[in-house]
């Protein structure tokens, strides 16, 4: 059994969906689990929509939706079911959930109120609209695809917009809805991202939550595999913003995958599908517009010690606290509680703290070092930027560090290089100069010596 999972730009537009049925096939010997994303970027269509009900009249509201959906779908399905009786099927079945929809954001402009609770059922429906046409798509192929309510099996708790799973009960709603399925030879097809209070309130697991929901379905049912099929070739070695020869990394470890995450790396959050991993079921990226290739496979697995790839995030701030009479624990306190939208790095000194941040907004330093008291010096750089090094056994014993230093000999660079797994090594350097040293580092460490340290 595999569980392979289809994301929002795998199931854009008809030609994307047409290779996601056929990938699907293509598998039916493993017993494919399907779960699938909205088709393209309709959540956030969705949540835009929410929005204007609070401020429009239904009968704006109702027109916006129907002149982004209608055509969109009409156009979709017949070019996706071929049949014509399962797109009859197809488009009544869409339709109802369409009206449903519709009554949903006529109640919103009369209340204009959103709760979380009633975001979440309105976000369900893009991962519904999507499960309906999927299954309809792999039906009118003959293969015998069923709708199972993710709301029904991902049982969780009433955390709207945020929802944790609880794995027992979800377990029990697996083993009696999705299994006897698979046994059936079906292929059972599921919303990500949706799930379900044991008393049915809909709720959803957070944006982006499909992968977790692949991740859950797979460590339930045991699955020999997750793909988790997108629209590029997996983790890459570097940044192929910055250097033009990135390849990609066939083998990674979650532990380093979590720090390319971490550093400016986007292709999905290795938190999501950590409940897979840490029952030894490995998750494969794939990309659905390049199917002949193996993608990038994350496990537990230790894939050797070694340097394995560069990443590198900008625009960051450096902000440095000193003053005398205080501690560690305000310092620390001060920074946390400041609102950016990441701490990269923070180092303590004797009477001072220096932090590395991602402001989110730029006002944000300004305002933060106004209000600070007047016994607290505070100095900010701005254009600052980090270049994680990240791999196996980083220590500073090893011949890979010794060479490091010496490629950067002729640069300006503060270098940190403890890491709780000894995963990696960071530089904070200025943005302006950021671009060379990677593409330094990238030639000297993989082309120099690709036999040694590339995967
Ligand atoms: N459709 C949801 C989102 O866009 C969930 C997902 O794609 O994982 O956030
Ligand atoms: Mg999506």
């Amino acid at each position: 059994m595999v569980i392979l999972k289809f994301g929002g730009s795998s199931l854009a537009d008809i030609e994307e969906i047409r290779r996601v049925t056929s990938i699907i096939e293509s598998q039916l010997g493993r017993n494919p689990v399907v779960v699938v994303s909205a088709l393209g970027d309709i959540t956030n269509v969705l949540e835009h929509l929410a929005d204007l009900s609070l401020e429009h009249s239904e009968k704006f509201v109702i027109n916006e939706l129907n002149d982004f959906f209608e055509p969109r779908l009409y156009r979709i399905i017949s070019g996706v079911v071929s049949k014509n009786a399962e797109q009859q099927q197809c488009l009544s079945d869409v339709n109802r959930i369409m009206q449903e929809l519709k009554n949903v954001y006529r109640g919103l402009t009369v209340v204009k109120e959103l709760t979380p609770r009633a975001m979440d059922t309105l976000l369900s429906y893009g991962e519904k609209i999507s499960q309906t046409v999927i299954t309809h798509a792999l039906r009118s192929m003959n293969i015998a695809g069923v709708e199972i309510p993710a709301q029904k099996c991902v049982i969780t708790d009433a955390n709207f917009g945020r929802a944790d799973v609880l794995w027992d009960q979800t377990s029990r709603s697996v083993e009696e809805h999705v299994v006897p399925a698979i046994e059936q030879n079906q292929v059972p097809v599921l919303q990500g991202f949706v799930g379900g209070t044991s008393d049915g309130t809909v709720t959803t697991l957070g944006r982006g939550g499909s992968d977790y929901t692949a991740a859950v379905l797979g460590s339930i049912l045991g699955a020999e595999d997750i793909q988790i099929w997108t629209d590029v070739d997996g983790f890459l070695n570097a940044d192929p913003g910055l250097v033009d020869e990135a390849t990609t990394i066939e083998k990674l470890n979650i532990e380093e995958a979590k720090e390319l995450a971490n550093f400016g790396a986007r292709v999905l959050h290795p938190r999501t599908v950590l409940p897979a991993i840490e029952r030894d079921i490995p998750v494969y990226i794939r990309n659905t517009f390049a199917p002949e290739k193996q993608g990038t496979v994350l496990s537990g697995d230790k894939t050797g010690a070694g340097i394995h790839c560069l990443t590198a995030v900008r625009d960051l701030v450096r902000i440095e606290l000193s003053g005398t009479a205080q501690s560690r624990e305000q310092f620390a306190d001060l920074i946390n509680s400041a609102g950016w939208s990441q701490i990269y790095l923070t180092m303590q000194s004797p009477n001072a703290m220096t932090a590395i941040v991602d402001p989110g907004e730029p006002r944000l330093i300004d305002r933060f070092c106004e209000e600070l008291s007047d016994e607290i010096e505070c100095r900010t750089e701005t254009e600052i930027g980090i270049i994680g090094i990240v791999g196996e056994s980083l220590t500073t014993n090893s011949e890979e560090y010794r060479n490091l230093i010496g490629i950067l000999e002729k640069f300006e660079y503060d270098f940190f290089p403890y890491s709780p797994n000894s995963n990696r090594w960071l530089l904070a350097v200025k943005d302006f100069n950021l671009s060379e040293i990677f593409s330094t580092l990238f030639h000297e460490i993989f082309n120099a010596n690709s036999g040694k340290t590339s995967e």
